[in-house]
């Protein structure tokens, strides 16, 4: 045979070859805007070089302020989770004053909508933003308000909840706004992180994870079981990318239009 024809072949196939291998998406989010968040998750990000994105609520100060923007000039995402948090009080503890039972979809509505320039007074990032479901609820007041939230164009992606059999695949059949995650319960294992990403590798989509406490504050996520599953990202980051929900959102929207 030919040398260069021979050279053509094995460069034909090794192209071939790394195209077939497709980075599968893996997406970090926190939610809550915890200290421990600060204080542990996002130092084990950095130390790894990975971005998370970090749901707040209204309930930042000046304390945690300057320190969430330090975290956005770092290029984690800072996003939204509403101003107070409400949730249906049948199913958590909470004021009553943010129980979603006596919300309407306006109120709701307006309450995104002062989060995000609460958002852009601490970092001065985009618009819209993206955003995670309250206690992972898509109605107040009984009503559904999903294609409100569409509607008012006020969010770009949102996230909803789901179990650890909750990868994407399908990117097609992804509504933008009820994107499914793995609530992440307390005490969880490295190992178990680990098989939710083994999961979406063999299926070959986008898994995303919902932290809430890393190390501290509830539904904690022991440090050691973080940090492990952060290290298997690295050792196999030629086949898994970690990005933003943002990125990874913005990601399967290019190849949904292609
Ligand atoms: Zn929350």
């Amino acid at each position: 045979m030919n040398r260069v024809f021979l050279v053509l072949m094995i460069v034909l196939h090794f192209t071939a070859y790394s195209q077939s291998r497709k980075k599968v998406i893996i997406v970090l989010t926190y939610d809550d805007g915890l200290a421990s968040q600060l204080d542990i998750a996002i130092p084990q990000l950095d130390s790894l070089g990975f971005k998370g994105t970090f749901f707040l609520t209204g309930y930042v100060g000046p304390k945690t302020i300057p320190r969430w923007r330090q975290m956005a000039l770092k290029g984690h995402e800072l996003a939204n989770h509403s101003l107070y948090h409400p949730c249906l009080l049948t199913t958590v503890k909470g004021n009553a004053a943010n129980n979603s039972a006596n919300y309407s979809v306006y109120m709701m509505l307006r309450e995104i909508g002062e989060m995000n320039n609460l958002l852009f007074a601490v970092d001065g990032g985009v618009s819209p933003r993206t955003y995670a479901y309250p206690c992972t609820e898509v109605a107040v007041g009984g009503i559904n308000y999903v294609d409100s939230l569409r509607q008012s164009g006020l969010v770009k992606y949102a996230r909803i909840g789901g179990g650890p059999d909750a990868v994407i695949t399908d990117f097609k059949k992804l509504d933008p706004l009820q994107v499914p995650a793995w609530g992440i319960h307390a005490g969880v294992t490295g190992d178990e992180l680990i098989a939710f990403v083994k999961k979406v590798q063999q299926s070959g989509g986008m898994g995303v994870l919902m932290f809430h406490g890393v190390g501290g504050d509830y539904i904690t996520t022991p440090a050691a079981a973080h940090k492990k599953l952060l290290l298997y990202l690295k050792q196999h980051e030629n086949e898994i990318e970690v990005t933003t929900f943002r990125a990874g959102m913005d990601g399967v929207a290019a190849l949904n239009h292609n």
